[in-house]
């Protein structure tokens, strides 16, 4: 499934829910369909993602070579079963303690970390809980460990 999101990772569209066969087979929807599918996608907590079951009805044409199904409904699409439990991982809106560059590998956790203090305020993103830093790949930096204990 691709989606877009915007910086905080809230899906606010979606691009193209490709399901994997013997083939490949796009499932693609058009104008109210579309915002329907999105909002039917955003309804389930957590989301409908990669791995999961679901259920499409419609006719298979060929677009550019590749399977298609157009959604006519969404009632031609339905969630059968959540494989992945995972749950979504949303950016802060508002800064928080725990933070990284966007680009970057580490978080921080305290504010006068000279590391965390580098980074371009323009790529920095805030956690909810450490965990979902580590969720996304990044490790605690040493020096936010060190200076935590005291
Ligand atoms: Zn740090």
């Amino acid at each position: 499934m691709k989606v877009k999101k915007d910086k905080f990772n809230h899906i606010i569209d979606i691009y193209r829910i490709t399901v994997v066969n013997d083939s490949t087979i796009d499932i693609v929807a058009f104008g109210k369909t579309r915002k329907e599918l999105l909002n039917y996608i955003l309804s389930f907590y957590p989301r409908i993602k990669e791995g999961d079951v679901v259920e499409v009805k419609g006719k298979v044409s060929v677009y550019k070579g590749r399977y298609q199904i157009i959604l006519n409904g969404i009632e031609d699409f339905k969630l059968i079963e959540k494989r992945n439990f995972e749950k979504d991982i949303y950016f802060s809106e508002t800064p928080t303690n725990i933070y990284a560059s966007r680009y970057g590998k580490v978080y921080h956790t305290l504010k006068d970390c000279p590391y965390g203090r580098r980074l371009n305020e323009e790529n920095i993103i805030y956690f909810f809980s450490e965990e979902d830093a580590k969720k996304l790949g990044y490790k605690k930096c040493k020096w936010c460990e060190e200076h935590e204990k005291r």
